[in-house]
């Protein structure tokens, strides 16, 4: 099917700031999404609507059944493909226009400049810290916008890093929590952290709004509130320390 100029965008071109000009940033944009659990499910197919026009997938994992009940990009018959293969699927089918690139690469130090080298934005939507911080410090190397999120049980958080602006990820969590084999998530969880980190993702690459550096959002279901707190650079911090300031 063929679609004519900017239709499918139609409503949000029609946000003040945004406009056609907005929307062809989006299509220019490339997008690197760091995991396809229920953080990078979420983010990738708001992304993809919202027609960002390259996105690189990141995930080496095959799907499990007990991943269906928040990684919204695979489903019932998905279980024991590869993630990657289940999302292209999905994404592919919501926005042709997307071009998608997929990786079944696990992130180390040896690959991680290269996965993300062509990247204006990084979403983080991995399970553990010790892939986070192989992301943080690429991204500091590389000085890459990197947009943090995390969760479990209900709770979530989420900040973005723009190296030499604000803090890295390290000046905020100097040392990983201790490492949690399958932590407990709710469905939804990750579904609203993923979905603020679209957004945000969306609004760097656009310029629209205040990007979320040098505060760190914290999201409570329990209570259905969230909380903001000011984060700052570590001087001494052994990734982003020794670099100037933009
Ligand atoms: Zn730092």
């Amino acid at each position: 099917m063929m679609e004519s100029g900017f239709e499918r965008y139609s409503r949000q071109i029609a946000i003040p700031g945004f406009g056609e000009a907005g929307q062809r940033k989006l299509e220019a944009a490339h997008v690197v999404v760091a995991g396809l659990g229920g953080l990078g499910s979420a983010a990738s197919i708001y992304l993809v609507a919202a027609g960002v026009g390259h996105l690189t997938l990141i995930d080496a994992q095959r799907v499990e059944l007990s991943n269906l009940n928040r990684q919204v990009l695979h489903w019932s018959p998905d279980v024991k493909r590869l993630k990657i293969e289940s999302a292209m699927e999905k994404l592919h089918a919501l926005n042709p226009s997307v071009s998608i690139e997929a990786k079944a690469e696990k992130i180390t130090w040896k690959n991680v400049d290269k996965l993300l080298r062509n990247a204006d934005v990084v979403v983080d939507g991995v399970d553990n810290y010790q892939t986070r911080y192989l992301l943080n410090e690429a991204c500091v190397r590389l000085r890459k916008p990197f947009v943090h999120g995390a969760v479990e049980g209900l709770t979530g958080q989420f900040t973005t890093i723009m190296p030499g602006d604000g803090p890295c990820l390290r000046c905020i969590i100097p040392k990983p929590p201790p490492k949690k084999r399958a932590f407990p998530v709710l469905s939804t969880t990750p579904g609203i952290i993923g979905c603020l980190q679209a957004m945000e993702t969306i609004k760097l690459l656009t310029g629209i709004g205040q990007p979320l550096i040098g505060r760190m959002l914290f999201f409570d279901g329990q209570r259905a509130s969230f909380e903001e707190i000011e984060i700052r650079r570590d001087p001494n911090c052994p990734v982003c320390g020794g670099m100037a300031s933009l």
